[in-house]
């Protein structure tokens, strides 16, 4: 294993140093701000792989089954080289439907989900109302998803910089920018005060920043931010909390053990801007008082935004530039970088090793846009 250079500290980046450097890497991580401080430290932290693609089982949907799999030990290691201690809690999930009609289509996901994992079952009238009491009775059923969980993103991510400080990752925050200057013959990159970086391999881990890169590397690199609008209610005993991850086709609720109900997420199109309007959580506070209606008494008291990566397929980049040999892409989770971490850093530890790759993984080739044009 070589000299890498991440560029980006978000849930992505630090998993992969992690992963590298428990590897025998010698890993610097590069971050312009602070880890976690984008859109990892935004995210519900929902580790939700079956309520997240209800179509078909296709890579993508591999991709973040794999990756659940993985999430108990990866947070039992986090845990324990970090010293720190996060939320993770496996409720399960209901994702609920509001007509007879839309029955159909929950059979036919809990059917072939069953086949890949999901234990889920169909729960409508009075078990319905057992397992979740505060729901809307309007919600005429739910599929009930056991294997689901959620953790609380700004925690682990914190938790895992420590393990990553911890295991020998050399990390710089705070340098406003970084410009890669060399990756043909090896790693230069270069911060805003001039300070300069050395390493043999660069491992892009950016984000909704990736895109950044194209002109340098003389690519395509097709990664926008949608900027996710979400907010939280002050939600403890006294309001009888949610058991379970709650989805419908509007969004998401989620409780947490801080005593917080978080209910997501816009999606909007606002370059890097992450402001928060009014429109935005005002579209979240109509329809989540229509699945859980105690929600007509409350305020969220905290809103906030972030910036999901997503690439032109919605699907992340994942591999070895073949243009750019030094250079390795971990990019564009869109809305699922917090379920994907552990097994984006253990592929991306298995690419920088030179393993073979199954054939199913080349759906997430970094050049797959298009052959390179240099800039
Ligand atoms: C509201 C919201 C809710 C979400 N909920 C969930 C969820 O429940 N479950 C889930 O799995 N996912 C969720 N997501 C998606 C998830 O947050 C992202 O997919 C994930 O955080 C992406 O991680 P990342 O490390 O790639 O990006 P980021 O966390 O954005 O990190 C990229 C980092 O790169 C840095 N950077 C940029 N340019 C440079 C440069 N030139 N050099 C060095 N550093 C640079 C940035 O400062 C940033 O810190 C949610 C996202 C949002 C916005």
């Amino acid at each position: 294993m070589n000299d890498w250079i991440i560029m980006g500290g978000g849930i992505v980046g630090l998993s992969c140093a992690l992963e590298l450097r428990l590897r025998g890497a010698r890993v610097q991580l590069l971050e312009t701000g602070i880890c976690g401080g984008q859109a990892s430290g935004a995210a519900a932290g929902m580790l939700a792989p079956y309520s997240e693609n209800p179509e078909y089982p296709d890579e993508f949907f591999m991709l973040c089954r794999e990756s659940l799999d993985r999430y108990p030990a990866w947070q039992q290691l986090v845990r324990e080289l970090s010293g720190r201690d996060f939320e993770y809690t496996a409720c399960g999930s209901l994702y609920a439907v509001y007509h007879e009609a839309d029955l159909l289509g929950l059979r036919s996901r809990m059917n072939w989900q069953r086949e890949y994992g999901s234990s889920a079952v169909i729960l409508q009238g009075a078990e319905l109302r057992e397992a979740e009491p505060g729901l809307s009775p309007q919600v005429a059923a739910a599929l009930w998803t056991p294997e689901e969980s959620h953790i609380y993103a700004p925690d682990f991510v914190a938790a895992l910089k420590d393990a990553c400080l911890k295991a020998g990752v050399l990390i710089r925050e705070g340098l406003e920018a970084v410009q890669l200057k060399e990756w043909e013959q090896g790693i230069k990159a270069v911060a805003q005060g001039g300070e300069v970086f050395q390493g043999d391999q660069l491992l892009v881990c950016t984000g909704a920043w990736a895109g950044e890169l194209a002109d340098e590397l003389g690519i395509r690199i097709p990664v926008q931010p949608i900027r996710g609008q979400i907010c939280a209610y002050a939600w403890g005993e006294e309001r009888t909390p949610l058991r379970h991850m709650v989805f419908c086709n509007q969004g998401y609720l989620v409780q947490k053990s801080n005593g917080t109900l978080v209910c997501g997420a816009s999606e909007d199109i606002a370059g890097f801007d992450t402001s928060v309007t009014d429109k935005g959580i005002q579209r979240l506070l109509k329809w989540n008082k229509k699945v859980l209606p105690a929600l007509e008494q409350a305020e969220p008291f905290h809103r906030w935004a972030g910036l999901r990566p997503s690439t032109l397929d919605g699907r992340p980049l994942l591999g070895r530039l073949p243009q750019a040999e030094r250079v390795l892409f971990a990019a564009g989770h869109y809305r699922n970088g917090i379920l994907l971490s552990p097994v984006t850093a253990a592929l991306a530890a298995d690419y920088a090793e030179g393993k073979e790759m199954q054939a199913w993984h080349e759906a997430f080739r970094p050049d797959r846009f298009g052959a390179a044009t240099r800039a």
